[in-house]
């Protein structure tokens, strides 16, 4: 349970933190809130020679909206999260994730920015993201790209994020009059991860439901979209029965890895039940 020997950096700069990259290759490891890189390093799943630790830079923190999308410094810890004010006004989706990861302890340290980068298919917020169609801005070598968190995640502990980048900040479309949320996540027990969970955004026109976004976490290799089962609600008046029908479609994209937590047709049916009440919640809150 002791990690590696490392040599310990703590930049003040993104810029220096490109260039340190750029230095010591896949030789180095970013460091954020470290409750996933530290267990993954003290079991030696991860030896990096180099850490870099990004909790110095003030750039890439804080919570703020610019040019109609409310953006969010990747070492924003849970916790800023959920005390944002301006997130319960313009996104109420992301402290509501983030009040439902692990424990206080983790919730203090862990940041935004790493549970995405992580690319942990049990992490919460990569399904959040795609819900909530937002962009990451990832900074490298070549300067600053912008990628869709919907085709982020490649797989599992895999994203687009490339070799000698950082996320720098989170940016989200910020809910209009008419969307509503709905995140329902199935633990055994307070700092657990997900036995499954479900995400939905819904923004409704009159009673039409204009638009929907269903994602799903730690029922695949990576956290997905079912676009099928959106496709059964879209367009059209919501009704149990439309509800059942995307619930049932849900379950014939979900692959879960049996574990501890169950084997893989408890967590298909756990996952359609957090659909259904995602479903609903975003509904009832559509309508206000
Ligand atoms: C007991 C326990 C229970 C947990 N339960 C949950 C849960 O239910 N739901 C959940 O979502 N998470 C859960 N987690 C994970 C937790 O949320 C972590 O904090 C999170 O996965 C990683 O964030 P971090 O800031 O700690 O990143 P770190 O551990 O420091 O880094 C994680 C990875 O991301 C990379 N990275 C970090 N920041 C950046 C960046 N800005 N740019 C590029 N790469 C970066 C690192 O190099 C590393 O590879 C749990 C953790 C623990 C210990």
């Amino acid at each position: 349970m002791i990690p590696g020997k490392f040599e310990y950096h703590i930049p003040t700069t993104v810029d220096e933190v490109v260039a340190l990259l750029g230095e010591y290759g896949d030789e180095a490891k970013i460091l954020a809130g470290g409750h996933s890189l530290l267990p993954m390093m003290k079991l030696r799943f991860a030896e990096p020679a180099h850490l870099i630790d990004i909790s110095r830079i003030g750039e890439i923190k804080g919570i703020h909206e610019q040019g109609g999308t409310v953006r969010i410094g990747a070492m924003t810890t849970e916790n800023e999260l959920i005390a944002s004010e301006l997130l319960q006004q313009k996104c109420p989706l992301i402290p509501a994730v983030a009040r439902l990861i692990a424990d206080p302890q983790v919730r203090n340290r862990g940041t935004i920015g790493g549970d995405i980068a992580h690319g942990d298919p049990g992490n919460d917020h990569p399904a959040a993201m795609m819900a909530l169609d937002a962009t990451f801005v990832l900074r490298g070598p070549n300067g600053e790209r912008e990628v869709p968190a919907n085709g982020f995640f490649l797989g599992t502990y895999w994203t687009d994020l490339q070799q000698g980048e950082i996320m720098t900040e989170i940016r989200v479309p910020p809910f209009t009059s008419g969307t509503g949320y709905g995140f329902n996540k199935l633990k055994r027990k307070t700092g657990d991860f997900a036995t499954a969970a479900s995400t939905v955004v819904l923004k409704l026109n009159g009673n039409t439901c204009a638009d929907i976004r269903i994602t799903l976490t730690n029922v695949g290799p990576t956290a997905f979209r079912a676009d099928e089962a959106e496709n059964i609600l879209r367009g059209q008046v919501i009704s149990e029965a439309l509800i059942e029908q995307a619930a049932q479609q849900v379950m014939a994209v979900c692959e879960p890895a049996k574990d501890l937590r169950g084997d893989e047709e408890y967590k298909t049916h756990m996952a359609a039940e957090m659909t259904r009440r995602s479903i609903r919640d975003a509904l009832a809150r559509a309508k206000g």
